[in-house]
């Protein structure tokens, strides 16, 4: 591990997460910066076209309106010039008494009606309006006629005749089969001195009559157009703008089925030549005609248009700046932290040495300081917990060596001090036995004690041997069936005569439920056990001793050693397991032994994969219970099964 605090170089390739992690974190502020800037200009924009179109829609409605307006007044005094044309024909007196003297005769005068005729056409040609002046009697025959066809006729079956007699009028626009055109016609009625009725002065309004009025586009721009539709067939009476749109064809729209129908008003809708438009329309009840000021949408909102797609140029300019000043400070935010991250993740993979580097002075630029003090701190702590992790593995393989040698250093020992001790046990004995020659009574005590104090000797370095040999682990344990009533009628001829000695009670007992062969070390067992017994018969004056085998349900079972002996203070429970220690230890001690039998039962049960409880009451009695694993002999032939497969 590197340890020399130099910053650590970025690894990109190592792990392909750490990429798509920033990616993420980066494009959520980009978005969240766009979103934030373009959504208001967006927005603001949104709100000022829908007000300008409206606006502008308006603007044009109220232009149209106002053209329309100025185009009925225009027809309106068209209108009255036309009466006061046809009044000026026979305004003065010459001229009526002349066609009042026509229309009386019962035969008319060729040379009057010349004279009339000739007049006519001298104010025919002095105005614009009419294209023809006739004038008719009551039964509706043609006198005189600015046209010479015509006179003679008899105009009773138009639809101006009986209208014509009445008073004054203009006779709406109505289709002449055979002029094949629309015809308007004006007529005053005249009337002799006695205010008799003799006839109608009539003229002929010209085609074009109001044609001048309505092609004149003032204020309509390049598309705009105004109209007259007639009642009759919906024709145009006045020409369309437009080329490819004849007068005497029917036309509809929206405009001119209202106008047609007798309402004023503006909207929006397809003309008659399919263009959407704005349009303005109002029905002459004067003329019995509709009036429609039309301007195509497309203009009306050219400029509208052409501010809106100004305004979308300048919010997408804003939203590309918005965006690369998101950029920009995503990444500034994202970058130390990304670093923090790689750093952060090669220091979980082991690299304490992993540092990011502090580029800014913000809340991340602390983030990351504070992030490589802890680092530090980190690796320090943990150098020295190597360091105390060694010293405890050194120092435990050497407790470990040394408690080795100690219990090779025992058993040799133990070994080597039998030996003598056998020996003077043997010539004591030889002595006792009088094979070396009569002994004096004194002798024979004093070799007695000799004798006792050896055996003693011997039966502590006994244990010392079994002990070191268990903790130096050169003790093998057998796994051979046994009897479990077997063990216990051995351990009991064994303490038999104890039990007589002291007077007590000998209580044993096998559990039925226990398998009638167990696999295990009977000697370990009987060694380990009849410590447990021996103990109980020194610690005891009166009542009994108890020892009893018995089954438990968790694959267990248990040697269970009790008494009613003096029984054992709480604390010396946790020690009285451990080698040499005793209850006891006072210079007055009551008890032998060597304070190792406890500790050998300890490690014998151990190594026979077992374990050893104490329960106590002092002055009460004492319970040691064994533990150990239950095995029968069916579980070997398994084992075995399995080693041979
Ligand atoms: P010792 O040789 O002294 O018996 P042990 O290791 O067998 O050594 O026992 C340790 C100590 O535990 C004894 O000295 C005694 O104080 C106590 N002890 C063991 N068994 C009993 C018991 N059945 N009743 C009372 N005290 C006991």
């Amino acid at each position: 591990m590197s340890t020399n605090g130099k910053p650590a170089r970025r690894d990109t390739t190592r792990n392909d997460a750490q990429p798509r992690f920033r990616a993420r974190l980066r494009s959520t502020l980009v978005a969240a910066f766009v979103l934030l800037s373009v959504l208001p200009i967006a927005l603001a924009m949104f709100v000022a076209v829908e007000r300008t179109s409206a606006q502008a829609e308006q603007q044009v409605v109220n232009q149209l309106d106002s053209i329309a307006e100025t185009k009925e007044q225009a027809i309106r005094a068209d209108l009255a010039d036309s009466h006061s044309i046809l009044e000026g024909v026979i305004a003065d007196p010459v001229s009526y008494s002349d066609v009042v003297t026509l229309l009386t005769m019962s035969a008319p005068d060729e040379s009057l009606r010349g004279t009339v005729a000739t007049r006519f056409e001298a104010m025919l040609a002095v105005q614009e309006a009419f294209s023809e002046f006739f004038l008719y009697d009551p039964e509706g025959t043609i006198f005189v006629s600015t046209e010479p066809v015509q006179v003679d006729k008899v105009v009773r079956q138009k639809p101006y005749y009986a209208p014509s007699l009445q008073g004054v009028q203009i006779q709406t626009p109505f289709y002449e089969l055979q002029s094949e055109t629309l015809t308007m016609v004006a007529s005053r009625p005249v009337f002799d001195e006695t205010g008799q009725l003799v006839g109608v002065l009539a003229g002929r309004l010209s085609p074009g009559a109001f044609a001048e009025i309505m092609t004149q586009r003032v204020g309509l721009g390049e598309t705009g157009e105004t109209y007259l539709v007639s009642l009759e067939n919906n024709y145009l009476v006045t020409p369309s703008r437009f080329e490819g749109y004849p007068l005497l064809r029917a036309y509809h729209s929206a405009g001119i089925d209202n106008a047609l129908a007798g309402l004023d008003g503006t909207a929006s809708y397809v003309n008659y030549r399919d263009q959407p438009v704005i349009g303005a329309y109002r029905w002459l009840p004067d003329v019995q005609l509709g009036l429609v000021a039309e301007m195509e949408q497309a203009e009306a909102f050219r400029a509208v248009r052409q501010s809106t797609q100004t305004s979308i140029l300048v919010a997408a300019l804003a939203a590309f700046i918005a965006a690369n000043i998101g950029l920009f400070v995503a990444l500034r935010i994202t970058r130390p932290i990304a670093e923090l991250t790689t750093v952060t993740r090669q220091l979980s993979e082991g690299n304490l040495a992993a540092r990011t580097q502090v580029r800014l002075r913000n809340e991340i630029g602390e983030l990351g300081s504070t992030f490589n003090t802890m680092a530090a701190q980190l690796q320090t702590t943990l150098r020295k917990l190597e360091e105390s992790v060694k010293e405890a593995r050194t120092a435990t393989a050497m407790a470990r060596e040394a408690n080795r040698v100690k219990s090779e250093f025992l058993a040799t020992m133990s070994h080597e001090l039998r030996t003598p001790l056998n020996a003077i046990i043997g010539f004591a004995e030889i002595l006792l036995a009088g094979m070396a020659g009569e002994l004096s009574e004194q002798h024979k005590h004093k070799i007695t004690r000799i004798h006792l104090n050896s055996k003693r000797l011997l039966d502590l370095i006994n244990d010392l041997l079994d002990l070191a040999k268990i903790e130096a682990g050169r003790v093998e344990v057998l796994r051979d069936p046994f009897s479990p009533i077997q063990l216990a009628a051995t351990l009991e001829a064994e303490m038999e005569s104890l039990a007589e000695q002291k007077g007590l009670a000998f209580n044993i007992s096998v559990d039925s439920s226990l398998p009638p062969t167990l696999i295990g070390d009977t000697a370990r067992l009987e060694q380990a056990t009849s410590n447990l017994l021996s103990n109980a018969f020194k610690f005891t004056h009166r009542g009994r001793v108890e020892l009893r085998l018995s089954a438990n349900g968790d694959r267990s079972w248990s040697v269970v050693v009790s008494d009613t002996g003096i029984g054992i203070p709480p604390h010396a429970l946790e020690y009285i397991f451990d080698e040499f220690r005793q209850v006891d230890t006072g210079s007055q001690r009551a008890y032998g032994g060597s304070g190792l039998g406890l500790a050998i039962t300890r490690n014998l049960a151990r190594v026979m994969g077992g374990e050893v409880h104490v329960s106590s009451t002092l002055g009460e009695g004492s319970t040691f219970t064994i533990t150990l694993p239950l095995i029968v002999p069916e579980d070997v032939a398994v084992e075995m099964a399995y080693e041979s497969l």
